[in-house]
């Protein structure tokens, strides 16, 4: 056995085998020792008395699922080592292979997967000599797939990040970023060659998709993306033992139709996760997620992450949403029809792959008897009353159109219902192999042997009662016993007088036994009955999954269906919850939004206590920049005008009062100070970084969202850094960047006037009693002090301390005004760079005057000069030394 077992441990070095023995799985040796450890179960011997011991482990066989799940949500890798052949008629050892190789890639078990998310396995393909490369991603559980071919390998790990596989197929000498170690990704370096290889990888994606050539997937000159998909493939094929072919076609992602969100603005907008990385409440997702359906979900997950860019497919969405906003007695019935439909996707994967229980074609069943349901609703009849046209309604049969193409291809399954109804019982069995799975009047010699089972002893005492009659014979037993089975018995008084067909058994003192054919052919039947009723369900099940695996497309089909109206309901649902309206898009860089709310902080406070605020970006404002106190709510506007651009473009209604939006292409944000000092990096640094890619990357439909730019280093770096980042963004793409630019750098407010575009706002504060009140109002124009020390105040600083600031501060501010006290650094980089004071331009003017002097500053000049689109973090940070030792 210990051969067998090293046998096929050879094969798996790298996942924990579980080797079935009888009723249980056990695992030996060093994988006894980690699972024990990590599923805090006994740790035993199997050879306790040996020399060389033997550790083993094991878990019962009927809970391997749980064991399983465990392992896998602590990144393990588990095979399964099942008895490939009847123990009964094995000769010698049985027959045992590994059936499948179960990794958080590639699992399609509900109870390892979160229900409205993805579950990726990625692979990234990077070529250093052609500088190009490729990653792919595939959710094995749904069979969905896609991937980017890229030219800067930056850019692939960030989509990486954004995606978050659970794991990421890479070569074995692939170059990772260290950051990758920090997030929930496992890289997994392949060895060899052969799954990246571009001809097996192309061989591998034709056959699996079954078409002629690559191009038809969209992937003609994307070799690494080509490569990226091959080692997918392989890797599966290689864990699931069967051939993959239930996969939906590969659509490669086309960035030219989307909305880009990368994974830092992501994080920052706090859509999926809340800064401090946990989901739930504080999160976009939270306020929005109202969908009855995993698939419903899994769909605003995806919208979520990919908005679009163009507006046909935003204008179709907005339509589908207005006609469910308006109808709140369709929109119950329909989400009500809805929440009786189960995953079709995962289920459809499941019976595809043979990896189903029983209960999941119940679930399949209950989910096709909603499905008429749900077109009931939607087919009801408009009643003139309480319902308003909108887009392209009140045509045809009064059903918009994506209504009457909705209906136009429904399609209920009614066949594979009535099969499943007529099929399964109510609540089958666990076990498909120990029957009790299919209901009476399905097949007809599977009745027999119900029968038989159920009713074997009525049928004996009928036997009995008939020969009793036949043969006038009222004494006459029925008895059973393990030697002789069933047989007839009469007292040898009475044995005389049997009949012909009676044949003797047994002779007792003073009885005789005998039996006759029928109580033969019906004791065989009895005896075996049992077990051909097990192996006639198990047969009867293996084909009942052949005929609803092969509704795939169908089920598929009205899956996605579901989905778009699942989603559709969803973003009405939510519009009605929190009062939303519908946004207008326009093809321009205007923004225009009124009474604009930030959705998640109002979830959170309450509509009551959230102050809406307008905004307007034009030709003459296309930089905001904000200014006001700690907490005023700078970062709020800031991030609320980039959500309400995001939903917008997902077909959503939109936070507001009204909103005009000018479509845009990226979204790009930069908040506070993430804290990335885990990753050895400073505060400062990703800042920079962060800052610089945006800089790099902002194109002339982008929106750009910079809070506090500068904060992490001294005050002058940060100044001329946030000033410089200014006058980029302003001038860069014939300045039509839209830019948000929240500062407590009062300084920048001088830009106003002198850069076209930039425009001042502020938060307003209002004093009160020497308490500071926050209104909460974006209204035009710089503020005027930073109220820094009375935030300080608020937030509990002690009172001397508040006190001893205070003093300080005036003492700062006498020392300023009586000029040439500032410190040197300041003067020497920004001539004329001092502290305005409030409401007073005259300083800030100076410091223009300055940049525009012919005499100016040897570093101002460089500063000015300095080619922001090629320089680097590391590179800014050099420069910021040698200008601090310069002066
Ligand atoms: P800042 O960026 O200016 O420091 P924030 O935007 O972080 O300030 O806002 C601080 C807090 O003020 C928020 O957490 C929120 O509770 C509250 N707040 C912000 N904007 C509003 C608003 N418009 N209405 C009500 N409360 C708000």
């Amino acid at each position: 056995m210990f051969e067998q077992y090293l046998r096929i441990k050879d094969d798996y070095p790298d996942a924990l085998l579980l080797y079935r023995m009888g009723d249980f799985y056990e695992m030996f040796f060093d994988d006894a020792e980690t699972a024990a450890r990590e599923l805090q179960i006994a740790l035993t011997c199997r050879n306790p008395n040996a020399d060389l011991r033997v550790p083993m482990c094991g878990v019962p066989h009927h809970s391997v699922e749980g064991y399983i799940t465990q392992l896998l949500e602590k990144g393990f890798k588990v095979a399964l080592c099942d008895q490939i052949e009847d123990p009964r008629e094995a000769k010698g050892l049985v027959k045992r292979a590994v059936t499948r190789v179960l990794t958080p890639g590639t699992v399609v078990e509900d109870a390892n997967l979160d229900a409205k998310g993805h579950n990726y396995l990625g692979a990234l393909f990077w070529d250093e000599d052609k500088e190009a490369g490729g990653f792919a991603w595939l959710d094995f559980s749904t069979g969905e797939w896609s991937g980017l071919h890229a030219k800067k390998a930056a850019d692939l790990w960030q989509w990486v990040r954004k995606m978050q596989p659970r794991e990421l197929l890479v070569t074995e000498n692939a170059q990772v970023p260290s950051s990758m170690s920090l997030t929930s990704t496992q890289v997994v370096r392949v060895p060899g060659r052969a799954p990246f290889d571009l001809k097996a990888a192309t061989e591998r994606l034709l056959h699996a998709q079954g078409v002629r050539d690559t191009g038809a997937l969209g992937l003609e000159g994307k070799d690494e993306l080509v490569r990226s998909c091959g080692a997918l493939l392989a890797y599966v094929v290689q864990t699931q033992k069967q051939d993959i072919i239930h996969l939906a076609p590969f659509r490669p992602l086309n960035l030219g139709r989307h909305l880009i969100v990368d994974e830092v603005t992501e994080r920052n907008l706090e859509i999926f996760r809340r800064l401090d990385g946990r989901k739930g409440p504080g999160t976009l997702w939270h306020v929005l997620d109202h969908t009855q359906t995993p698939m419903g979900g899994r769909l605003l997950e995806e919208r979520l992450r990919h908005p679009w860019r163009e507006m046909g497919p935003i204008e179709e969405t907005q339509a589908a949403v207005s006609w469910l906003f308006e109808r709140d007695d369709t929109r119950r019935d329909l989400r009500a029809g809805l929440d009786e439909v189960y995953d079709l996707e995962r289920l459809t994967t499941r019976i595809f792959l043979n990896r189903a229980a029983p209960k999941d074609y119940v679930a399949l069943r209950q989910s096709l008897a909603a499905l008429p349901k749900v077109r009931g609703v939607l087919e009801r009849p408009e009643t003139p009353h309480g319902s308003y046209p909108t887009d392209g309604e009140a045509r045809g049969d009064g059903r918009p159109p994506f209504l009457r193409a909705a209906l136009k291809g429904w399609d209920d399954l009614s066949d594979y219902f009535d099969l499943l109804e007529r099929a399964l019982v109510d609540s089958p069995p666990h076990l498909v192999t120990e029957g009790g799975l299919f209901r009476p009047g399905f097949h007809a010699e599977l009745d027999e042997l119900l029968d038989l089972t159920e009713h074997g002893e009525n049928m004996l005492q009928q036997l009995l009662a008939e020969e009793q009659a036949a043969s006038g014979l009222p004494k006459l037993k029925l008895g059973f016993n393990r030697v002789f089975g069933y047989y007839f018995e009469l007292s040898r008084t009475a044995s005389d007088a049997v009949p012909e067909h009676f044949v003797r058994r047994q002779t007792l003192a003073n009885a005789e036994r005998f039996t006759t054919p029928r109580l033969k052919e019906l004791e065989e039947k009895l005896v075996s009955a049992s077990d051909r009723r097990k192996s006639l369900e198990y047969k009867l099940f293996q084909k009942l999954r052949e005929t609803v695996s092969e509704a795939r497309p169908r089920v598929l089909f009205m899956a996605d269906l579901l989905a778009g109206f699942d989603y559709w309901q969803s973003l009405a649902e939510t519009a009605r919850r929190w009062n939303w309206t519908r946004p207008v898009l326009a093809q321009d860089t205007d923004i225009l939004i009124r009474e604009g709310r930030h959705p998640v902080v109002e979830a959170m406070q309450g509509s009551a206590n959230f102050i809406p605020n307008d905004l307007r970006m034009d030709e003459a404002r296309r930089l905001l920049l904000i200014t006001g106190p700690n907490m005023a709510g700078k970062s709020t506007v800031l991030r609320q005008t980039a959500i309400i651009c995001l939903l917008a473009q997902m077909g959503s209604f939109v936070p507001a009062r009204e909103a005009r939006l000018g479509i845009a292409d990226r979204v790009f944000s930069r908040v506070g100070a993430s804290d990335n000092l885990a990753q050895g990096q400073s505060t400062f640094m990703v800042e920079m970084m962060e800052t610089a890619r945006i800089l790099r990357q902002a194109g002339k439909r982008s929106l750009v969202i910079l809070d506090e730019i500068g904060r992490g280093t001294s005050t002058f770096d940060g100044l001329a850094l946030a000033w410089a980042v200014v006058e980029e963004l302003a001038r860069r793409a014939g300045g039509t960047i839209r830019t948000l630019f929240a500062t407590h750098y009062h300084e920048l407010t001088a830009l106003e006037g002198r850069i076209p575009g930039v425009h001042n706002m502020n938060i307003a504060i209002r004093e009160w009693g020497g308490e500071i009140v926050f209104l909460r109002r974006l209204v035009p124009g710089p503020s005027d002090r930073s109220y820094g020390i009375e935030v300080a105040r608020l937030a509990g600083v002690p009172q001397p301390v508040v006190q001893r600031a205070r003093e300080l501060l005036h003492e700062l501010e006498k020392a300023r005004d009586g000029r040439g006290e500032a410190p040197r650094a300041a003067r020497a980089v920004l001539p004329g760079l001092d502290m305005p004071e409030p409401k007073q331009a005259a300083k800030p003017r100076a410091l223009l005057a300055a940049r525009t002097e012919p005499v100016a500053h040897p570093l101002l000049t460089t500063l000015r000069d300095l080619d922001t689109d090629h320089l680097t973090p590391m590179g800014a940070l050099q420069l910021l030394n040698e200008w601090k030792l310069l002066w």
